[in-house]
């Protein structure tokens, strides 16, 4: 009898470990109390980047300085929201430590750059199989600086990209006005990853991939999971609101939402949010011809299916605070600054703001492994800021994790335990 495996949740991660479960032969059942790829994953709203070449934490050296700031502007890039400091300063100080010295940074780069590489092409293969092969783009990547000098102010990152086999070129003044009309000519100096790729649609891509599942034979269940029976060292069962679904393994891709279930596997882990928006403009063909990132608006700028889609914000506030729309307002006048052909008067209906939960460990890298409480259990969260781009070879070492097979690159970067018991 094939074994049967749950997958906790339909995001990216849950949906390509459900397809690469099947591939190895199990019986597969999706655990999702949404729609598949729907508003409560972040895998809907992201800026659908391929970023094969996103090796940086988000913590770097003397990051700490900045902190105050954080605190004292509820509406930059990055902030702290006060009345959750004192539940987050255990992640913040992991979060800082991870990017203390550019030897931490590099080692956080080298384990990422496996997981990453050849990211735009695996999506392709899954998004053909799943009838959806247009919605992934080989195009490229863009970041926009004002200068040369605000290029150089990032070298650190840079150096330890190249330094992992990352190649770029760089476009100046007219070579990147040329490839980019519309862009706020402010912008002067461009750097173009050609590895990378795009989502034209991250939540119909990921919508679609269950589809697909579930044409290749696995049952979706629209509950929640709320514990896991285990005994004896084995999994027996997912517990869900509406009863137990037996089972022989798990999966737990659950995203922001792990915490409690990676807990009733026997593991703590210091798994916390990193919310972030977008704001996206309908039925507009004014914008970048590749996606771009604004380096001094921390702002990933790309033509989705639906509209020109601006995202990005740090906002560290926790699960259940409301999301603070003026980020979003914030997002929309980046977007209007950048491209000054945008019309002004945008009636509302062309114009939707997201907010959405990037599931973040502190130290930038998922958790990809077995669980201490039984090896039935498979962890698969805390994907960060790179959740969509990794989530194809994540579900490939799933798979090859629930099949007993070696894994296809080194998981020990991602071991769940790393933060300790
Ligand atoms: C503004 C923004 C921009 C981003 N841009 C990018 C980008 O360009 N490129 C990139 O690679 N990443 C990006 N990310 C990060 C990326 O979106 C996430 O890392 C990724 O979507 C996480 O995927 P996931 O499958 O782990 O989680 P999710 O997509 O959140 O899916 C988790 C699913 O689990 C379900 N669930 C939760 N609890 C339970 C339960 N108890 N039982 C059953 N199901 C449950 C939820 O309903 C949800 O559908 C961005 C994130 C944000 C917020």
């Amino acid at each position: 009898m094939k074994r049967h495996v749950v997958i906790i949740g339909a995001g990216a991660v849950g949906a390509i470990s459900a397809l690469e479960a099947l591939r190895r032969g199990f019986r597969v059942t999706i655990l999702e109390p949404g729609e598949p790829g729907g508003e409560q994953a972040a895998s809907y709203g992201n800026a659908g980047w391929l970023s094969s070449h996103s090796v940086i934490p988000p913590a770097l050296p003397g990051m700490w300085r900045r902190l105050p700031g954080y605190l004292a502007d509820p509406l930059g890039p990055l902030s702290i929201r006060w009345s959750y400091l004192p539940q987050a300063l255990p992640w913040l100080v992991h979060y800082l430590l991870s990017g203390w010295t550019a030897a931490r940074v590099e080692h956080t780069a080298r384990a990422l750059r496996p997981l990453l590489i050849d990211a735009p092409a695996l999506h392709r293969a899954l998004a053909e199989e799943a009838g959806v092969g247009a919605l992934i783009q080989h195009s490229g990547l863009l970041h926009v600086f004002p200068t040369r000098a605000d290029f150089a102010a990032e070298s650190l990152s840079w150096e330890i990209r190249r330094r992992v086999g990352i190649d770029w070129i760089e476009l100046e003044g007219a070579a990147l006005r040329d490839r980019e009309p519309d862009l706020d000519p402010r912008y002067r100096f461009g750097i173009f990853v050609a590895e990378a790729g795009h989502c034209r649609n991250p939540g119909a891509y990921v919508a679609a991939l269950v589809a697909h599942a579930n044409a290749q034979g696995a049952s979706l269940v629209s509950s929640q999971a709320t514990g896991l029976r285990i005994e004896q060292g084995h999994l027996q069962a997912v517990l869900t609101a509406g009863g137990e679904i037996p089972c022989d393994r798990a999966v737990i891709a659950a995203g922001a939402r792990a915490k409690p279930l990676a807990a009733a596997a026997g593991d703590a882990v210091p798994l916390d949010v990193e919310r972030g928006y977008h704001v996206s403009i309908a039925g507009t063909n004014r914008g970048p011809r590749t996606p771009i990132m604004v380096s001094d608006r921390k702002l990933a700028v790309t033509m989705t299916e639906r509209g020109l889609r601006g995202a990005g914000q740090v906002e560290i506030a926790g699960l259940a605070r409301a999301p603070d729309w003026r980020r979003a307002e914030v997002l929309r006048r980046h977007l209007l600054g950048l491209f000054p052909d945008l019309p002004r008067d945008l009636p509302a209906e062309r114009v939707k703001t997201w907010m959405g939960f990037r599931p973040s460990m502190p130290d930038g890298l998922p958790c990809i492994g077995r669980a201490s409480a039984t090896p039935d259990v498979i962890h698969a969260f805390g994907h960060g800021h790179i959740g969509l781009v990794s989530s194809a070879r994540t579900g490939r070492v799933v798979a090859q994790l629930l099949a007993d097979v070696e894994p296809e690159i080194p998981l020990a970067p991602f071991d769940p335990r790393r933060f300790g018991a």
